[in-house]
Parts: C-alpha cells; sequence; structure tokens
C-alpha cells in the first residue's frame, strides 16, 4: 500500500520517497489504518482544479488533493507532513471562494474540505433548539446551513452577502455583512470549535478551553488549524423581509444617515441589515439595465438623479426588515417612522417584500445570471478595506472622485459602517482603530482584454492613497506581498500571531497560500 502510494505520488519526489516513509516513525500508523493514501489524488485533473480559485489571477499547482471524510484522516495527513525532515504544505481549501490564491498549496497537499460532507463524521447540522446553536461541519455551505435551520424556525444571526461559501472559509475570514452593525461578524458567534492543528492535534477549544487556539482561528486566515466543525449561535428567524434601498447624491448625508441607523440613537434600530452601495456615473450610465433588485426604469431614475445633481456618483443604502404573520401589519409603518429620520434623495425609495430565504441567497440568484452573461468565470482582481469612520469622506473624495473617477462599470462597490465593539480584539482580525469603521468593498471583475491590468492598477493606486495620507486602513480578506506589508497589517497583534503560529503549527504547513509565514520550517 505504501509502495503504492509513494508511486503514485510525487509530492515528496525530491526525497527517498521509501526509505522516508519506512524509517520515519509515524505517530499511530494512522496512514495505514485510516488508509489516507487512497484518499489524495494526484492526477491532473484533480491538481488543476485546486491550482486556482474565484479570483483567477494566481495558479499554484499542488501535488496532490486529499479527500478526507473525517478529522481524523486531515489530523493523520497533518502528522504525516510533519513527521518528514522536510514537511509538506496543507491547505484546507473550502469553496476556493478566495481572490489571491489564498487556498493555493504551490507543491503541497490541497484538501478538499467539500469531501468531508461525504464522510460520516457527525456534524451535520445538528441544532439545539433550547441553547439556540448548530453544530455545522467547517466545509459546510452557509445556504445549507440556512436550510438546515430554518426546518427549526431558527437561523444563524449574521451572513455573509453569498451563501455558497463554507463556514470553515469564512470563519477564517471574519464574515461580515449587514447584520453585523448588531451581532458582529461571523466570528462574534461562534461558541465552540473543533480544529486540527498544524501538530495534527484535534482541540476542541471555546472562550473557556483553550481559549488561545479559539481566538487564534477565528479570523486566523487558516493559519493555526483546519477547522472541523463550528457551534453557530442562532435566534429565531423571521418569515419575511421588506428588503429597502434609499438613493443619495451626495456623500454626507449617506454616511451620516448610515451612521445614525448603526447607533443606537436612531428611534427603534429598525433596520435589522443596513449595507450600502456606491454607483459610479458611468455604471449608471453604462452598466447592465437591471440587477437583482433595480428594474431597468428604476436604473434610470437614478441615472437622471446623477444628471441633475451633477453628482460624480450616488449612494445607497440597503435595509432590511424582519417581519413575521404577527407583525406584517405594523412593518410598513416601521419603515416609515425609520425613514422619517433619514436625509436621502426625496422620492428614491425603493421597497421590495421578499421572504427571508430570498434576501439572503440573492447573490446565489445574481450568480446564476452572471454565469448565464459567461461573466462569473472571469478574474475578480476584489479589494476590501476597513476604512477608519473619520477618514472614510476623504477616501470618498480621492477614490470615487478621483481615482475611480472615469473607472469602467464592471462589478460592485459596497461601503457600510460597523460597530468596532462587535468585534472580539483576541481575535486574529486587525482592525482599524475607532469606534466605527467602514468596510469598502471594490468588488469588480475583468470581463474584457486590459481589464485585469487596469483594475489592478486602481487597486494599486487606492493602497498607495491609504499608506501615503495615513488613512489607518486594515485590508479585509488580505493580501499582502511583504512581510513587511503583513507586519503593518497585523501591527500590535503580529507578535501574538507569531507565538501562536509557533505553538500551533511550528512546520508553518497551513494556508502557505496566506504568504504570512515562510513555508514548511
Ligand atoms: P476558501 O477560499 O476555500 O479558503 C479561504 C481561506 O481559509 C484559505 O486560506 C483556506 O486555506 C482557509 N480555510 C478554508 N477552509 C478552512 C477550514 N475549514 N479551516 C481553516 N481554514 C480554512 N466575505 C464576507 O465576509 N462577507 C461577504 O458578504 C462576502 N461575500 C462574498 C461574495 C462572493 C461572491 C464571494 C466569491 C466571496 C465573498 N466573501 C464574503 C468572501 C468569502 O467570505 C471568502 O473568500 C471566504 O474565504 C470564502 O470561503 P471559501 O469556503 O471559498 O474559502
Amino acid at each position: 500500500c505504501v509502495a503504492t502510494f509513494l508511486m503514485m505520488t510525487s509530492f515528496l519526489s525530491t526525497i527517498n520517497h521509501f526509505q522516508m516513509v519506512s524509517t520515519v516513525a509515524l505517530p499511530d500508523d494512522d496512514i495505514f489504518t485510516l488508509d489516507i493514501v487512497s484518499k489524495i489524488h494526484v492526477d491532473h485533473d484533480s491538481t488543476a482544479k485546486a491550482s486556482s480559485d474565484f479570483g483567477r489571477i494566481v495558479e499554484a499547482i499542488p501535488n496532490g488533493v486529499f479527500h478526507p471524510t473525517s478529522p481524523a484522516d486531515i489530523a493523520a495527513v497533518i502528522r504525516l507532513s510533519i513527521s518528514q525532515s522536510k514537511p509538506f504544505t496543507v491547505a484546507p481549501r473550502g469553496q476556493g471562494h478566495s481572490a489571491r490564491g489564498q487556498a493555493l498549496a504551490p507543491g503541497g497537499i490541497v484538501i478538499d474540505m467539500r469531501s468531508m460532507g461525504r464522510g460520516n463524521h457527525g456534524y451535520h447540522a445538528n441544532v439545539s433548539s433550547d441553547e439556540l446553536w448548530v453544530d455545522v461541519g467547517g466545509e459546510q455551505l452557509w445556504i445549507d446551513v440556512l436550510h438546515a435551520t430554518l426546518e427549526h424556525g431558527l437561523a444563524p444571526r449574521i451572513w455573509t452577502d453569498y451563501l455558497h461559501i463554507t463556514v470553515g472559509g469564512t470563519l477564517s475570514n471574519g464574515g461580515i455583512g449587514g447584520q453585523a452593525f448588531r451581532h458582529g461578524p461571523q466570528i462574534s458567534n461562534v461558541h465552540e470549535l473543533d480544529v486540527v492543528t498544524g501538530m495534527g492535534e484535534m482541540i476542541t477549544c471555546s472562550q473557556d478551553k483553550n481559549s488561545d487556539l479559539f481566538f487564534a482561528a477565528l479570523g486566523g486566515l487558516g493559519q493555526f488549524g483546519v477547522i472541523t466543525r463550528a457551534r453557530i449561535a442562532l435566534e429565531p428567524s423571521p418569515k419575511r423581509v421588506l428588503w429597502v434601498r434609499i438613493a443619495y447624491s451626495d456623500v454626507e448625508s449617506f454616511t451620516s444617515d448610515q451612521e445614525l441607523l448603526i447607533s443606537k440613537r436612531s428611534n427603534g434600530s429598525g433596520f435589522d441589515y443596513i449595507e450600502g452601495q456606491v454607483q459610479l456615473n458611468r455604471t449608471l450610465t453604462e452598466g447592465r439595465r437591471s440587477s437583482s433588485f433595480f428594474s431597468a426604469s428604476e436604473l434610470d431614475q437614478l441615472a437622471e438623479l446623477v444628471l441633475r445633481t451633477g453628482s460624480n456618483a450616488i449612494y445607497y443604502i440597503e435595509g432590511a426588515m424582519y417581519y413575521n404573520d404577527d407583525t406584517a401589519s405594523s412593518v410598513n409603518q416601521k419603515l416609515e417612522r425609520q425613514l422619517e429620520e433619514l436625509s436621502f434623495a426625496p422620492g428614491f425609495v425603493f421597497v421590495r417584500n421578499v421572504s427571508y430565504l430570498e434576501f439572503l441567497d440573492r447573490i446565489g440568484r445574481e450568480e446564476q445570471k452572471l454565469r448565464s452573461a459567461g461573466v462569473w468565470d472571469v478574474p475578480h482582481p476584489w479589494l476590501n478595506l476597513f476604512v477608519p469612520k473619520s477618514r472614510i469622506l476623504d477616501f470618498d473624495a480621492s477614490v470615487f472622485k478621483g481615482i475611480l473617477r472615469d473607472a469602467k462599470p464592471v462589478g460592485l462597490i459596497l461601503m457600510y459602517p460597523m460597530n468596532k465593539d462587535m468585534w472580539d480584539d483576541r481575535m486574529t482580525p486587525a482592525t482599524p482603530d475607532e469606534d466605527v469603521f467602514y468596510a469598502v468593498g471594490l468588488l469588480r471583475s475583468a470581463v474584457a482584454a486590459g481589464d485585469l491590468e487596469r483594475l489592478e492598477g486602481e487597486n494599486a493606486a487606492v493602497l498607495e492613497f491609504c499608506d501615503r495620507e495615513g488613512v489607518g486602513c486594515k485590508q479585509y480578506l488580505p493580501h499582502h506581498a511583504s512581510p513587511d506589508g503583513w507586519r503593518r497589517h497585523f501591527g500590535e497583534k503580529l507578535g501574538r500571531v507569531a507565538a501562536m503560529k509557533r505553538r500551533y503549527d511550528p512546520r508553518a504547513i497551513l494556508s502557505p497560500g496566506q504568504g504570512i509565514f515562510p513555508t514548511g520550517a
């Protein structure tokens, strides 16, 4: 069996395989008992699929793709790696929806986490209706978590905009969305984790148990272990949603209304979800003529607003008000009351009445449209930033009305504030040092020749502006090409991040695509 494995795989080709495996003391003979060998696929099709991601910018071929069916399988492959004098790298891959190679393992092993769903490891959305939590596997898609919990009349409190990504993938970053102002990011809504560390140990951790690993793994960019189970907080799920977009022609009113809505000052905190978008002039005049929300005629109305006000951009708040049968009769008044507090362009309120599921899976529908138009599988040079509230108007002036002033309409720009006190600073993500900061997502696609270079140039100019002007931005879903970039990214947290790495992945084999630590020590 070992000999077959060694003949099949090329991933350890620089070493004398047979000698190496036969002389190294493997901890529990896991490799034999769990038959991990047959779960490593080294054929071209398998490795090619794991060599790129949603971003389609970076490519790196692994030497094999591992298909575990249990956490013990994952532990075994990690222990096999670290038992070598020169360990191979190991990258868990959820949906591979990262943009810059974060889930790739050049010359190493990619763990196809989705194959865990075909195993029988017992975490298939076990719901506790009494204690309001769900246990889910790290490989599970949020859309499946939603369906499973809705059967109990419950749902997680905070959602990413897109649900066809994995629990382990978003918890390794943060998991932000329009409910974060109230509940914090997804990582603030986790009670417990099972993690397989870079030492091949399977550890259960929480705020009270092995808490250093718990805090490190949440937002940990896959550096400290593989999340195989998460216990996630639930709330009673609403049935329906008033889904609202409110347009502004000036950024000052837009941001001060957003900040009011996420603060406790607002009348009854009417919205359960608050995000926002920036529509650059050319997006409205040359972009797609309908969206999952706006009809063609509504887009025309918005384009007229741009012309009338001479604004280079319009902004809209996207809000959602949840309701049930018993609150159906009062939700419209609640919306009216909330709107009275706001200073949007008169008449520019657009309301949809949809089911909760329809609302949450809105980007899933958009994906289908983009796929049929052939513009889903294209390069995505996305740039996500957290911008401190005190600098958001400078950012708007220099970026939206400067660097991107005449930008081609190729994608989406998100902009919405969050409350820092909903983030736990013991966790790994880096956030700006202000009570309120904005998530700004330049979520653009390279659809035509030359787009990628141009968009990358614009991203570089935005980052250069932030550095030069000392804006204090932090990247979300970060990518830094140099150790200095990571040093500045983590700031004061760097010492703790490095110490946790030494403790839980001392050979530096995990998630090498993040490029934070030199790999394979
Ligand atoms: P992958 O890309 O497969 O992995 C991401 C990183 O996590 C890699 O380093 C990988 O090695 C590591 N990893 C994966 N699984 C595990 C695990 N089980 N344990 C430990 N490490 C692991 N993000 C938001 O926060 N909010 C949004 O609203 C949002 N919207 C999005 C919309 C779209 C259309 C897309 C494509 C992405 C969006 N994202 C959003 C970003 C998304 O959360 C991240 O890209 C996330 O990493 C995707 O999950 P994935 O399963 O594809 O992870």
